[in-house]
């Protein structure tokens, strides 16, 4: 195998500390820990096991962690009330409704009840506005997206100037990636291009790309002719494609694949993420680091005059500094303590 293998489990692990300290300083010197809500109606097995994995992480955390499960029954203006409680609840900084909801809730209405400011999926249609002005406008990159960015940027990566090719242009994944590394800033500055089903030759828009992402859905679609030599290539896809018994277990689990045919690919790229443990593990960690972001973003004051030129962004803040690591992808921050006449 000549590709470095991008393990998402290890960089998941790396940043799961990260926030895990920094959630126990906020704990000890200053009392409040990061708040999430997960809002699960009804009894879908696949959303239970979502949102004991996200219940999980938070608690391993040390978060707040609130489980509100609510019947299928629960009428969409009880499910917008309830939204609402939360939305006011200030030791609550992410809200997140598992989705799918039963047929008689409008989803779109419902996540769109969500408060911006809390929306640590990053799906309102504000965060996606935000994301779209990029730099300190971006409160809550989308997960899986973020996911991606910091896997390339951890493994060392360069983005600066990059050709970036994204097969596929889903509002969660394809999208809000290939905006994110078009942005002028840290992780990204590539040149960005985006194909789907209607592309002429995928093949030659693939072969170009230093760094391929691929969310498609589609089982070994790239093919390893498609990949330029040394380039990093981030597999999106899970893909089902048969079952096995677990050696663990003895339990019948799925077998899964990527968008990208791994075992010719690997000879070829510089870098490339696995299928199983490349992507997947980090979307519930990116929501994790969301939420810490809301706290401080909720103890943070910036005042007019704050703001200094070229791209330095000076936040008041009562309780200290922001580590950069939380503030990943916003550009270059400085910090400075909230001054005694600041709101
Ligand atoms: P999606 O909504 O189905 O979108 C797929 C996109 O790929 C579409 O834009 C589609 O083009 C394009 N596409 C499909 N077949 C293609 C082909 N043969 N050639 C070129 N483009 C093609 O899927 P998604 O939600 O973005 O998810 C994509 C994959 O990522 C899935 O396997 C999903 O399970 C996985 N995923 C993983 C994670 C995670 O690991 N955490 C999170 C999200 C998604 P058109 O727009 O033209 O139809």
């Amino acid at each position: 195998m000549s590709a470095k293998l991008i393990k998402g489990t290890e960089i998941r692990e790396q940043i799961l500390a990260e926030i895990a300290g920094e959630v126990s300083q906020l704990k000890e010197k200053h009392g409040v820990v990061p708040g999430l809500v997960t809002i699960l109606v009804g009894q879908n097995p696949a959303s239970i096991s979502y949102v004991t994995l996200k219940i999980q992480t938070a608690e391993r955390l040390g978060f707040k962690e609130v489980q509100d499960n609510q019947p299928d029954t629960l009428s969409e203006k009880d499910l917008l009330a309830l939204i609402d409680k939360y939305n006011k609840d200030d030791s609550i900084h992410g809200i997140l409704v598992q989705l799918p909801l039963p047929k008689h809730v409008d989803e779109k209405k419902v996540l769109n009840a969500i408060d911006p400011d809390k929306d640590v999926d990053g799906f309102h249609p504000v965060n996606v506005g935000r994301l779209m002005i990029g730099g300190a406008e971006v409160k809550f990159p989308p997960c899986t997206p973020a996911g991606i960015q910091e896997l390339i940027v951890r493994s060392g990566v360069e983005t600066n100037g990059a050709e970036v090719v994204v097969v596929g242009r889903s509002n969660i994944v394809g999208k809000p990636i290939a905006n994110m590394m078009f942005q002028k800033g840290r992780g990204a500055n590539s040149t960005v291009t985006v194909v789907h089903t209607a592309t002429k030759d995928l093949a030659a828009h693939c072969k170009r790309a230093d760094i391929l992402i691929v969310a498609a859905g589609v089982p070994d679609l790239v093919k390893p002719e498609w990949i330029k030599p040394g380039a990093c290539v981030i597999d999106v896809g899970v893909n089902r494609v048969g079952e096995k018994i677990s050696k663990k277990t003895g339990k019948k689990i799925a077998i899964l694949k990527g968008d990208v045919d791994f075992d010719a690919a690997k000879e070829i790229a510089g870098f490339i993420t696995p299928v199983p443990g490349g992507v997947g593990p980090m979307t519930i960690t990116m929501l994790m680091k969301n939420t810490l972001k809301s706290l401080y973003a909720s103890q943070l004051a910036v005042t007019p005059e704050s703001v200094s030129c070229h791209r330095t962004i000076r936040f008041f803040w009562s309780v200290g500094t922001i580590p950069s690591s939380i503030l990943s992808g916003v550009g270059e921050v400085e910090l400075l303590p909230r001054r005694k006449d600041s709101p």
